[in-house]
């Protein structure tokens, strides 16, 4: 069913790309020009959502894009992600998920308004999310009951093998998260669909653009922008924009709003993914593979230091039937000297051996004897995290030099390891700011200020002292 789902998201992000390439108004229109509300300068995540956001409010949205229509490097590069909404009550990572499960629904239901054969499956496989701590990050739980979610807990080594047929060591406890799109959003799809979308929309969206400069005028912003197939190059004023530039933000905002060099730093990080050798998965019963499958999306944590904490998710199956795994580490970041050619640094044999090891330590749970010599590695590659000094993402208007916010440029960065679940949500504030208005739900209040502009001058004087 999962590798049903999985092969229907990669063929429709495939054809939606192919659509918008050969049938679309990006190709057949030789300039940007046009009375355009907003300009959304990045269609990776962010960007993308902003536009659709934009867009379903009314607005004349012109997405650009550095990358040739096939989106192959940045954050959002990729087919699965871990979406989970398991927090304490007023948490506001829980709220992005859950708005962002409500928007993707609205965004399936005007695709389909529309004659598009889409639903909420191509953006997420609902599955069990696993978080397997150490008995040190037990207090972190305390509010499990608090909340709506439902879950599961086992403490002990009897309870995970009575509940879960887990092996658990004697000094870790596991939560399952069970809801329903708890378990991966495909960023791929997310993409492709809101470009659909904000097309249908009336919006454009231009790839191989890249926004060389970006200045203030009198009454709003000039951009300059070279079409990358041609080299050539135009200027478009606008009144109002959103930078989603990922780690590209602070070069981007070098001259409207130069502090996001700083508030904003690119971190390399790297996935590999192994896949279960087609021998040792056809020998496991139908109740092995399935705990198996089960297992993923786990965040484990077992070993109490930062950097040997992973997350892995089952990326794909092969045509044999056989999972592809994926797994990294948030703390297996490293510095970029280069950001450009970060993207083609292939994996270092440490880094492989990493992955492996702590593969095999997250399936040692299922107590089915996989070892490391069960799992071939397939492929890996570097990619990047836009980072802000306390991991918390920015959506924000921008400031001027004088130091108030500018409420035509707001900027959506710094998004971390955790933006994907979020990433509908992410562009509706951001939608929001642009439009001047704003919601009274608690909880999207919390998010707002969390992500707002007085944190973002708090972060910006702290680097001045
Ligand atoms: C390894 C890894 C694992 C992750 N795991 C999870 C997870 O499990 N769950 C979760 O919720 N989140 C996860 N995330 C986070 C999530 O994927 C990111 O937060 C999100 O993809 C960020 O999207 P973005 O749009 O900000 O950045 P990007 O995807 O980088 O988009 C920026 C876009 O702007 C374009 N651009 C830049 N400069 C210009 C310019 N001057 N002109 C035109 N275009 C420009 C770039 O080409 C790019 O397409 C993970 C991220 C990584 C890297």
């Amino acid at each position: 069913m999962q590798k049903r789902i999985l092969a229907n998201s990669v063929s429709l992000v495939v054809i939606g790309f192919f659509t918008l390439l050969v049938g679309s108004p990006v190709k057949a229109q030789s300039d940007l020009s046009g009375d355009w509300d907003v300009v959304v300068i990045g269609g990776g995540l962010m960007g993308s959502s902003a536009a659709w956001q934009l867009a379903r409010s009314g607005q004349k949205v012109l997405l650009l894009e550095k990358q040739v229509a096939v989106y192959t490097q940045g954050s959002s590069f990729g087919e699965a992600r871990i979406s989970r909404s398991l927090g304490p009550p007023g948490d506001i990572w829980s709220y992005m998920h859950n708005r962002t499960v409500a928007d993707a629904r609205e965004l399936i239901d005007m695709l389909q308004q529309h004659g598009e054969s889409v639903d909420m499956n191509d953006i997420y496989s609902t599955s069990p999310v696993n978080y397997v701590r150490h008995e040190s990050r037990l207090d972190s739980i305390a509010y499990l009951p608090e909340q709506h979610d439902r879950y599961e807990l086992a403490t002990t080594p009897e309870q995970a093998r009575e509940r879960f047929g887990l092996m658990l060591p004697h000094d870790a406890f596991i939560v399952r998260e069970h809801k329903d799109y708890s378990g991966t959003i495909n960023p791929s799809a997310v993409i492709s669909l809101t470009h659909r979308a904000t097309t249908l929309l009336g919006g454009r969206v231009a790839y191989g653009r890249h926004v060389s400069r970006l200045s203030r005028t009198s009454d709003g912003f000039e951009l300059s922008i070279i079409d990358i197939a041609s080299g050539r190059s135009e200027q478009l004023k606008v009144e109002k924009i959103v930078s989603a530039a990922g780690p590209y933000t602070g070069e981007l905002l070098q001259e409207v709003a130069p502090e996001f060099d700083r508030l904003i730093t690119p971190k390399r990080v790297f996935l590999a993914f192994f896949e279960v050798t087609p021998q040792f998965w056809e020998e496991l019963s139908p109740p092995e593979q399935l705990g198996l499958r089960n297992l993923f999306p786990g965040i484990n944590s077992t070993v109490p230091t930062r950097g040997a904490g992973s997350f892995s998710m089952i990326e794909r199956f092969t045509d044999h039937g056989t999972p592809v795994i994926k797994i990294g580490g948030h703390f297996q970041r490293s510095d970029i000297q280069e950001l450009d050619s970060i993207w083609q640094q292939s994996l270092s044999e440490a880094e492989i051996e990493w992955a492996r090891a702590s593969l095999v330590r997250h399936l040692s749970l299922l107590g089915i004897g996989l070892t490391a010599d069960h799992l071939r590695l397939d492929s890996g590659y570097s990619c990047v995290y836009s980072l802000t000094t306390s991991e918390v993402p920015y959506v924000t208007n921008a400031p001027m030099a004088d130091g108030r916010a500018d409420p035509g440029l707001v900027v959506i960065g710094g998004l971390s390891g955790v933006g994907a679940k979020g990433s509908l949500a992410y562009g509706a504030i951001a939608a929001d700011l642009i439009l001047n208005r704003s919601d009274t739900d608690a909880d999207y209040q919390a998010a707002r200020q969390a992500f707002g502009f007085e944190r973002m001058r708090r972060d910006s004087l702290a680097f001045q002292q």
